[in-house]
This record gives structure tokens, sequence and C-alpha cells, in this order.
């Protein structure tokens, strides 16, 4: 059964205590009730266009889950929507995330911490990996590349709030903020996708 994604709520239970995340601490005590998708309404603005930047890999292998066994780093589970302007979800959209691993390097030999997948009917995507460390001139970053079957690649790049390096990045834009809270030992992300 298809919601529409403006109208579900979204449950997010939070204990700002021990974050290694700054702006996890600002995330309000106790349960918070946030709509699905709240900055989305009719006539969105398309997400956001960013570089490539110099490491990313075609052919990245299919899959949700990028934490391999014993890889370092504290869990995140990145979760959203792909939405035309209008807010309709866009079933089977592919996404590719390739990002640094929990000391800032990338793996441009193989494949850890790279991979992609589809939105499912209801245009729903959910990635499993871990938080990565920010590395000399960058702030802390995921970078995606999202596409509509048949459609144009957009290429862009997803940020933490209230990191300090924020506001020394001359590319973070604060538009592509994701939604963060603590989950356990690891952390929720949220961000929605607009083509
Ligand atoms: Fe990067």
């Amino acid at each position: 059964m298809l919601h529409a994604p403006t109208r579900r709520r979204f449950l997010l239970t939070t204990a700002a205590t021990g974050l290694g995340v700054a702006d996890l601490a600002n995330v309000a005590l106790g349960a918070t009730e946030l709509p699905l998708t709240p900055a989305c309404h009719d006539h969105e603005a398309p997400t956001l266009a960013q570089t490539e930047g110099p490491f990313f890999k075609p052919r990245s292998p299919e899959r949700a889950d990028l934490i391999d066994p014993g890889m370092k780093g504290r869990p995140v589970e990145l979760v959203g929507y792909v939405l035309t302007p209008a807010c309709r979800p866009i079933a089977h959209a592919l996404l590719d995330l390739w990002q640094a691993d929990d000391e800032g390097a990338y793996d441009n030999t193989g494949f850890r911490l790279r991979g992609h997948q589809f939105t499912d009917a209801e245009g729903r995507y959910r990635f499993r990996t871990i938080l990565p460390a920010v590395y000399p001139g960058r702030t802390r970053h995921f970078h995606l590349k999202v596409q509509p079957a048949g459609g144009r690649v957009l290429t862009t790049q997803l940020y933490f709030p209230d990191e300090p390096m924020n506001r020394r990045d001359g590319l973070f834009r604060k538009e592509l903020l994701m939604r963060l809270a603590q989950a356990g030992d690891g952390i929720d992300a949220r961000f929605d996708f607009v083509l």
C-alpha cells in the first residue's frame, strides 16, 4: 500500500549521550516525532548536484550493507526516499554510495565502503554503513549518485549537521544536510532525494 510520504510520520527515539558527532547533541531528548519527508512540498526543488571528487569507481557491488566483518567505525543506517518534485516516490531508482572509512581513506583498489542498490516500490532506500572520518580539506560527507531508471544521473554529497568543518569546507551546502538521531551504538541518518 502506497502512502503519501508527506503524511507518513516517523518516530525517532533519541538519547543524546556519549556521541562522537557534535550534531547529535542537539537532537531532542526522548521521543521526537518527525515527518518522514518534512522538506518535501509540491514543486520541490531538485536535490543539489555536487562534484564527483577523485574517488568514484564504477561497477560497485549491488548491496545495501557496506559493513564488512571486522570493519571499524560507528554504524550508520542511512534511509530515505527518492521523490519527484511533486513528492511522488520513484521506484527502482539507482543509488550508488562511496565514502571514506573510519580513518578518512577511500578504497581505490577494491570496493570497500562502496555499493549500489535500488529504491523499492515505494521509492525507499536504505544503506547500512559506517560514519566516515574527515580527511584533510573536507568536512564529513557521503558521496552518492542517484539515477531514475533511464534518467539522468544526479551526483551529489550528503553532510552531517553541526560538524565544525562544515563552515570551512567550500563544498558544504546546508541543503544537503542529513537529519540524524542516535540509535543505540549507531546513528540513524535520513535524506530524501528529489530528482
Ligand atoms: Fe570525499
